[in-house]
């Protein structure tokens, strides 16, 4: 993909926009664009570096972004509100055409990460409470106050916020950002993998410092793996990112949208969207969090698509479709029959959330019951009667008192009566 009209190859140690950012790692890269761990030299901070491939159509999805960002940005000048800042945009001429840039504020590990490093056990409930208020917060300010959907809301699109503000800490006098490229290439291939590799090292180290390795799991990409996995007294602040598929209340361009298992009922229909998509892939987030586990996971089978798997998923967990919802959507017909059964997939063994939560994933019947009273309206299958993310911000569910500080006062009272 490193060709006309794709990536840009960027090394450690590349300038970009006049020398004010310099290349210090690549931080991860999404289908259109590479995001790289940059030094700002102008206010020496890390920044995250998007780079888009070059070809026209993927030019114009970023100048979109950017639009969108900069309209995030404008609307939130104290940056509280739960979405990634852009700092700053330009292009970079390189052999593979005109790349668009975007810098961004640079933040931590995916939710995505998060989870594989909690070997998609799940998490407490009290942190996923914290992380939820983030995302709501985010949401809320994106559809309330900007009016703009997000389209692509996922683990992997939400960033933890780094707890170490690199500016203001002080182990940060200790880096060594790289700051300059490695000398002509005249010497030759094999030098340069050389000088690479031990620029790489450095990088490493430099960013290893600003994560700070006290922080485990924050510590971005190079989280120690050999330490306990453990999230206790981590700061789970998070904040929305990639807007490269987010549009306007009343502008949308496309029929299709979101990642497949956070699609909401209503876009596999096709019968119109609104913010309350958002909401949707929002509780499919909140409960992969809890367990580990993606709420709907469709496979395509034995004479029946993905999406007819998807939508007897939904319905073996929420229960059955009303006909009204089924039979509304431009595509109803691929799936629904006239009396708004499936059509190929006939038998369903309904699982409510609740006791999925309490029989699978072993969470105690009282959390679990009021975990699902949180989530199941936002799965409502009438999008207009799902809540906002204002209204969710509201529910008792997010402010509750933790339990595990209960079992932990259960267990030391108990062992207190033993030694008595
Ligand atoms: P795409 O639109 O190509 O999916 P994203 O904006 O999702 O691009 O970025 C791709 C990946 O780059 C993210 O999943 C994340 O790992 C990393 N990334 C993006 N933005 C930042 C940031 N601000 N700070 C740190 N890493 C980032
Ligand atoms: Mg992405």
């Amino acid at each position: 993909a490193y060709r006309k009209g794709g990536y840009h190859a960027v090394r450690i140690g590349d300038q970009f926009s006049g020398g004010r950012y310099i290349a210090q790692r690549k931080l991860g890269w999404g289908q259109f664009s590479t995001v790289w761990l940059a030094y700002d030299t102008r206010t020496s901070t890390y920044v995250a570096l998007k780079i888009q491939k070059s070809a026209q159509q993927f030019a114009q999805a970023a100048l979109h972004e950017i639009e969108l960002l900069q309209a995030a940005a404008d609307g939130d000048p104290a940056n509280t509100k739960c979405v990634v800042r852009l700092i700053d945009e330009f292009k970079h001429t390189g052999p593979n055409g005109q790349h668009l840039c975007m810098v961004l504020e640079f933040l931590g590990d995916s939710l995505l990460r998060l989870i594989r490093y909690n070997r998609y056990k799940g998490m407490e409930l009290n942190k996923v409470r914290e992380i939820c208020k983030c995302i709501l917060t985010g949401l809320d300010y994106l559809h309330r106050e900007l009016g703009m959907i997000h389209s692509d809301l996922k683990p992997e699109n939400i960033l933890l916020c780094s707890s170490i503000d690199p500016a203001k800490d002080p182990i940060r006098s200790k880096l060594t950002p790289i700051l300059e490229k490695p000398e002509g290439n005249q010497n030759g291939a094999a030098t340069m993998n050389v000088i690479e590799k031990k620029l790489k090292r450095r990088a490493r180290r430099a960013v290893a410092k600003i994560s700070g390795r006290r922080v485990s799991i924050v510590g971005l990409s190079e989280t120690p793996t050999k330490t306990k996995r453990n999230l206790d007294g981590i700061d789970m602040r998070c904040k929305v990112v990639d807007f490269g598929n987010a549009c306007w209340y009343d502008n949308k361009f496309a029929e299709e949208i979101q990642t497949r298992q956070y699609r909401a009922p209503e876009v596999i229909l096709q019968s119109g969207y609104a913010f309350s998509v958002d909401m949707w892939s929002f509780a499919c987030t909140a409960f992969e969090l809890a367990t580990g586990d993606m709420l709907f996971a469709p496979k395509d089978g034995n004479g029946y698509g993905e999406d007819e798997d998807h939508l007897a998923l939904m319905m073996e967990l929420l229960g059955k479709m009303p006909r009204k919802i089924a039979i509304g959507g431009a595509r109803s017909k691929d799936y629904f029959d006239r009396h708004g059964d499936l059509k190929r997939i006939r038998r369903l063994k309904y699982w409510p959330l609740d006791r999925l939560l309490t029989d699978k994933y072993k969470i105690p019947q009282e959390e679990a019951r009021e975990f699902a009273d949180f989530l199941c309206p936002i799965l409502d299958f009438a999008p207009e009667k799902r809540p906002t993310a204002q209204q969710c911000l509201q529910h008792p569910w997010l402010n509750l008192r933790t339990q595990d500080n209960e079992d932990h006062i259960e267990g030391q009272m108990s062992k207190l009566q033993i030694k008595n």
